[in-house]
């Protein structure tokens, strides 16, 4: 049967280049970063000559990117080490600012802190496009504020959120303040498409995921700005100058740093995001007016060129998950059914678009890898599928 992948914010197909530079050290070259002997070596000048093309991509030093098993270990490294530092300086009950809409490995480690009583937390609401306004980020600052946190993309609508202004705006409040806040985001979903210069961004800390970029899984970027102070959460080592101790993936760092080989250029990036965003677009209009009750959830001119998130009304998005998946088409949807909740996505809760809406929502992401065929055999079979759904429907 014919297979379209249409589940890229997910994950992505490793790139044959990054295959072929994590070969070695699967191979002859698969000594411990921190042996001293040959075969250590030449594991570490693996690491330093992807930590080198991470800091080119990031525009930073070297020694600000720091390797780790993911980038959920990165944005909890992030929050929970940020806080940690915190305290030890003596702030006993931190305020932190975050968005409704982040990733669950932003949202849950700051909610385990509010729990615990360890921090003050703001989820700032977004607007019915799912974009955060930078008068909430300025209005929600409170005396004991140390850190915010909003993401540059987001993994279900694709919604681009103002990263460098609310940076800017950081950044000019803290030149005036002895006490300064510290600014997080996580671009996992972004570095395919979006300049992730951190001076421009004017973040302190940032992640990245290998995976999201045709790279391997279980590989982990953290971006922290020099003199920024951060405490370890995990124990038993000196890797990673003890900020992510444990023996590197020297194999998944060699590609994380081909796979950014590959998005490095500024110019070739946007050229292969206009590429996806044709396709995006003849999907999304393609949708719109081909099938009746059906809109698009986010918003239509800052969302990624790759993100396709619609409802159709009266349909479960599962069974429309289903249907696709029969005739060869991988597509995800929004609520956590396959994790056995039936909740719907906290993000499409937040657009303030209904339960009904949230439940009857498919996110198509594209890649590097469609086509404009495999695009019009969706647009092709979608019609009959829905139709077919809609007369079989418990939610008409
Ligand atoms: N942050 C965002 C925005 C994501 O989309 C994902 C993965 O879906 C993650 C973090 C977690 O990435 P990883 O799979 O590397 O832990």
């Amino acid at each position: 049967m014919r297979r379209i992948y249409l589940d890229n914010s997910a994950t992505t197909k490793i790139d044959k280049k990054v295959l072929e530079a994590m070969e070695p050290y699967l191979k002859e070259e698969f000594g411990n970063a921190s042996s001293l002997h040959w075969f250590g070596q030449e594991a570490h000048n693996a690491l330093s000559k992807a930590r080198g093309r991470v800091a080119d991509f990031l525009g930073c030093n070297f020694l600000e990117v720091y390797f780790t098993g993911s980038a959920t270990v990165s944005d909890n490294l992030a929050i929970l080490g940020i806080i940690k530092a915190t305290q030890k300086r003596g702030i006993t009950k931190p305020h932190v600012i975050t968005s409704t809409i982040e990733h669950p490995a932003v949202l849950e480690p700051i909610k385990y802190l509010e729990k615990t009583g360890e921090v003050e937390a703001t989820y700032l609401a977004v607007d019915k496009e799912g974009v955060v306004k930078i008068e909430d980020v300025e209005r929600a600052i409170k005396e004991n504020t140390v850190l915010v946190s909003i993401m540059y993309a987001n993994n279900e609508i694709g919604t681009i959120q103002p990263i460098a202004q609310i940076g800017d705006w950081l950044k000019a409040r803290n030149q005036k303040s002895e006490k300064k806040i510290l600014f997080h985001t996580d671009a996992v979903q972004a570095a395919n498409y979006l300049d992730c210069n951190v001076d421009k961004l004017g973040v302190d800390l940032l992640t990245l995921s290998g995976h999201k970029i045709y790279g391997p899984k279980g590989i982990g970027i953290l971006y922290k700005r020099k003199g920024v102070e951060i405490e370890p959460v995990v124990f038993g080592g000196h890797q990673e100058r003890g900020v992510a101790p444990g023996t590197e993936n020297v194999a998944g760092i060699a590609g994380f740093g081909e796979a950014i080989e590959e998005i490095k250029n500024q110019e070739l990036r946007i050229k292969n995001g206009e590429k996806i965003k044709k396709l995006r677009d003849k999907l999304i209009d393609g949708i719109l007016k081909n099938i009746s009750g059906t809109d698009l959830n986010g918003s239509r001119e800052k969302r990624l060129p790759n993100n396709v998130n619609t409802s159709f009304k009266g349909v479960e998005g599962e069974s429309i998950l289903m249907a696709l998946d029969q005739k060869g088409v991988a597509v995800s949807t929004g609520s956590a059914c396959a994790s056995g909740s039936l909740d719907p996505s906290h993000v499409l809760m937040a657009l303030g678009v209904g339960v009904e809406r949230a439940h009857s929502s498919i996110r198509f992401t594209l890649g590097k890898y469609n086509t404009e065929s495999e695009i019009n055999y969706v647009l092709k079979i979608l019609p009959g599928i829905i139709e077919r759904l809609r007369k079989i429907s418990p939610l008409k």
